[in-house]
């Protein structure tokens, strides 16, 4: 750039650990595919942010409608009225609540508050790929511990903690490969560890899980005062766009957090709709529901395809593709079809999928069928 000084080598005046990152890569907007392709936005299908495919609700829809109404005025910094709604659904008191904007917003307040250069963070491979920025954002170290079966393997994580280790991050389920971890092992984990280290167990795609021995972490926040349980807004309630997240914590920690965070970094109209959207539980259960026979559908057609997957309790399925996915990726995108490449993720032969509607779910299948058999 000619604006740039000869002796101005900005990479050089960058942080360390920030001169390590590379960008988070989220999925491919529909509009960027259609202009790409020139292909008309309304025959594309996206299914590669884990989206919730029925969209808002109706009652969100609404109070965030009314709620642009007021937007010449800074929305509550406290967010009274979402923390109350939020701390009577987990029936802990709203001093225990911390609001992001999304989840990942809370993410960083976790590193900014509690990592800086000289200690450590711990997470697993193929883990959500916030964590790995959010720490080497803060100059910190991050330490990738094996998976097993593409899981979050709890031994080999507490092999890599040592007294550094300030915080460790745990995905349940994980995404992007959708496994997820037993209550009873993921509590004696939280149980075990060094007085020095906070565990962050991200639960954004807790409202799909139906196993019995998934377990609500939240409900061991008495117990473990080291605990912090993230949620979203994002997956299940269907608000993406908006960005509204949060952290439960003990409230020392919550006091902490919120030292760190943007005065105002939910918005009004977000406020307004998650207030909405966490009172419609015949939304959230449709989604749910529909999300259970999507997966039925989509694991039976990427079999019959002679396909494998990693078995999954989320809204999303990573897809075996036997071969570098990237390829069939392309493939479906010149049909109009958005799914996720992880080879970010160390899973170059996988691609991870969005659970849709019926006939997205058919219209994925059918387009992988060609793909493959180029
Ligand atoms: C989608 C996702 C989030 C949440 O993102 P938001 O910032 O709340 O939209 C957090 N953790 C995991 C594992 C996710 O997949």
């Amino acid at each position: 750039m000619d604006g740039l000084r000869a002796s101005l080598h900005p990479a050089a005046l960058a942080c360390d650990g920030v001169r390590g990152l590379t960008p988070y890569l989220p999925g491919k907007p529909i509009a960027e595919l259609a202009r790409e392709f020139g292909l008309a936005e309304g025959d594309i299908i996206k299914l590669a942010s884990n989206e919730n495919p029925l969209g808002i609700g109706a009652r969100a829809l609404t109070a965030a409608r009314d709620a642009l109404a007021e937007c010449a005025r800074y929305p509550d910094g406290a967010g009274f009225a979402l923390k109350q709604a939020i701390a009577a659904h987990h029936d802990l008191a709203p001093e225990c609540v911390t609001l992001g904007n999304g989840s990942n917003d809370v993410l960083d307040l976790v590193a900014r508050a509690f990592l800086a250069p000289g200690v450590n963070a711990v997470y697993s491979e193929h883990a959500f790929a916030v964590y790995p920025i959010a720490v080497q954002a803060v100059g910190a170290e991050g330490r990738v511990a094996k998976a097993r079966d593409y899981g979050h393997d709890l031994a080999a994580m507490r092999a890599q903690m040592d007294t550094a280790t300030r915080v460790v991050f745990i995905a349940n389920p994980n995404n992007p490969t959708g496994t997820w971890l037993r209550g009873g092992e993921l509590e004696a984990f939280i149980a075990d560890l060094p007085p020095g280290a906070l565990v962050v167990v991200d639960e954004a795609y807790f409202e799909y899980v139906a196993e019995p021995d998934y377990s609500d972490s939240s409900r061991w926040l008495a117990r473990y005062p080291h605990l912090i349980v993230t949620r979203t807004f994002s997956k299940a309630y269907g608000l993406a766009g908006l960005r509204v997240g949060y952290a439960l914590s003990h409230p020392e920690v919550a006091d902490l957090l919120n030292r760190v965070r943007e005065p105002f970094n939910v918005n009004h109209v977000a406020q307004a709709a998650a207030c909405a959207a966490l009172e419609d539980r015949a939304h959230l259960q449709q989604g749910v529901t529909l999300n259970a026979a999507g997966m039925h559908t989509m694991r039976a057609g990427v079999r019959a395809l002679g396909l494998g997957c990693i078995p999954s309790v989320g809204n999303f399925l990573c897809v075996d593709v036997g071969r570098d996915a990237g390829a069939v990726y392309q493939a479906l995108l010149r049909e109009g079809v958005i799914v996720r490449p992880v080879a970010n993720y160390g899973l170059p032969n996988h691609l991870r999928v969005t659970i849709g509607l019926a006939e997205e779910n058919r219209r994925f299948l059918d387009a992988l069928s060609r793909a493959c058999q180029r």
